[in-house]
């Protein structure tokens, strides 16, 4: 068994976790590589209380030192690079190719809000009076509880971590338990940070739980479920906490009619997002809706490039797809299929094993003439399957992409201006991509309409989740107001609105 960090970071110290033991299955191999002690209660409170005590001098410590320390954390991530996606496909099954990408992501992240968090500290505003001066402050929370699931275990942490330290809150993280390691392994990348200031802590949903409950946690930035999203919310609410949500999607693919001389690189790009991470991506296309006039082309098109991907050994530099990160994953997606076809839907390629004897691999999927009431259409899929079916308008294409209660990303190919502005006022949903599928930009702000989340993470937006807004109104003289006690200075005649006073 290779060797791995499995330990703890809290308080600056690597510590093995005493609680219930998370077995780490690789799920090409479906070999157990790693077993992690998760963070007991004692441990949990220790990270707790050491993110607590360095709170202070880090939200004091200049942004520009912050700065510094954070282009840091993005050279040292990069200096790792080979290391961290090896570890994240062991771990995680995606392919190393999308995974070296991923860490290069992550080190970005960390570049770009070194940068965000010293540029600004709020806004002076126009004050009441000439002697006066207004601003508006931005401060630090305090402590973020970051919760991150599997699928991008590293993007995704860096999504909250780095906005998180860079507006000088300090942090307590939670990978899922089904990749925790790549997370651990992160630890020698914060040690110039003081102690405290990254806490990293592994666990189930207990653990999240519990951190997501705890007083001491100002803010809960999460990424998962939309079911586990919601009860991370209740435990916010009941104690206003704030909260930044990245939840679950169904997003639509929508192909126009005036693409037809260009179907094919249409169809190459439907797939990759439809299949990216073996469709277990947030951002996955999941439904495709197609003009009729070309969707007989599309769909060869579609099904011709699903049966060219190869499928296989994530570590191989030559797989585009890998196995599912777990046997219950598969099994969830497999449901949905066998109800589509159940219902009359048929599957043109794949969703089979892919001839592979072992590893939870489900070959990609293209599924057509599955009624629109199946889960196929209506939830959350997270697996490699691709619905297709033909729309005879605009408007039609539009009123199913926004007809479920999801609404995170959107793709739709056309050149038509009318239609892309259409579709850019008309689509629910927190990013609407033309002609290029799931193009993240640390610039664009990443987050969810309806129940696909609360909040957005990258941009100002992703740095603005963790930062409280404080106005600051400062007098430079000190005399007394005209509308201040006693009332009786006014007589009736003067009652006019005064300047000024309360709210
Ligand atoms: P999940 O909701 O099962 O788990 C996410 C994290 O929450 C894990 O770390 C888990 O341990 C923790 N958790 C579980 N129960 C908890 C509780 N009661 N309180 C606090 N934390 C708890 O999700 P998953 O299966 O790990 O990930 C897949 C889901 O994540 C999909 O629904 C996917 O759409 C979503 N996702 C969303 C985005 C986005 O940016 N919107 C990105 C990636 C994944």
């Amino acid at each position: 068994m290779a060797s791995y960090e499995t330990r703890l970071l809290i308080g600056g110290e690597l510590v093995a976790g005493t609680g219930a033991p998370l077995d780490v299955e690789n799920p090409y191999t479906e070999e157990t590589i790693a077993t992690v002690g998760s963070a007991s209660a004692q441990e949990l409170d220790a990270a707790i209380a050491a993110a607590r005590e360095a709170a202070p001098s880090w939200a004091a410590t200049p942004a520009v030192e912050r700065a510094e320390m954070l282009h840091e954390v993005a050279t040292r991530i990069r200096a790792r690079t080979d290391e961290l996606a090896r570890l994240m496909t062991a771990e995680g099954g995606k392919p190393l190719i999308e995974n070296s990408d991923e860490v290069g992501w992550t080190a970005a992240a960390f570049d770009y809000y070194a940068e965000i968090g010293r540029d600004s500290a709020g806004r002076v505003i126009p004050p009441i009076e000439s002697t006066q001066l207004a601003m508006v402050v931005k401060d630090p929370l305090g402590v973020v509880g970051c919760i991150v699931p599997w699928n991008y275990p590293l993007l995704l942490l860096a999504w909250k971590l780095a906005p998180a330290l860079a507006a000088g809150n300090t942090t307590v993280c939670k990978p899922s338990e089904l990749t925790p390691l790549s997370t651990l392994a992160l630890a020698p990348c914060f040690d110039h940070l003081p102690p405290g200031v990254v806490n990293l802590v592994a666990g189930d949903g207990d653990v999240g739980a519990a951190i997501a409950a705890d007083e001491r946690i100002d803010a809960v930035a999460f990424t998962g479920s939309v079911e586990t999203g919601k009860k991370v919310a209740a435990a916010c609410t009941a104690r206003m906490a704030r909260m930044n949500l990245e939840m679950g999607g169904k997003d639509a693919f929508i192909v126009c009619s005036d693409v037809a001389g260009e179907l094919s690189v249409a169809a190459r790009g439907g797939v990759w997002a439809a299949f990216l991470n073996a469709g277990q991506v947030c951002t996955s296309a999941e439904r495709f809706y197609v003009m009729s006039d070309v969707y007989d082309d599309y769909l060869n098109a579609f099904v011709e490039t699903t049966r060219g991907l190869v499928v296989g050994d994530p570590m191989d530099p030559s797989t585009d797809i890998g196995p599912m990160v777990s046997a219950a994953q598969r099994a969830k997606v497999e449901r949905q299929l066998a109800e589509a076809v159940d219902a009359g839907g048929e599957v043109l390629v794949g969703g089979d094993r892919a001839g592979q004897e072992r590893g939870h691999f489900l070959a990609p999927a293209v599924v057509v003439g599955a009624p629109d009431k199946t889960a196929v259409w209506r939830e959350e899929t997270f697996g490699p399957v691709a619905p297709l079916r033909p729309v005879r308008t605009l408007d039609e294409a539009i009123a199913l992409a926004n007809s479920t209660p999801y609404g995170l990303g959107a793709n739709v190919y056309t050149r038509d201006l009318a239609t892309m502005l259409r579709c850019m006022r008309e689509l629910r949903a927190g990013t609407v991509w033309f002609n290029d599928p799931l193009t993240d930009n640390d610039a664009g702000p990443f987050g969810g309409f309806k129940q696909s989340g609360l909040g957005r993470e990258l941009g100002r937006e992703g740095l603005e989740a963790f930062q409280e807004t404080k106005h600051v109104h400062v007098e430079t003289e000190i005399a007394p107001k005209e509308w201040w006690y006693p009332y009786s200075q006014y007589n009736a005649a003067a009652q006019q609105p005064r300047d000024g006073g309360g709210a």
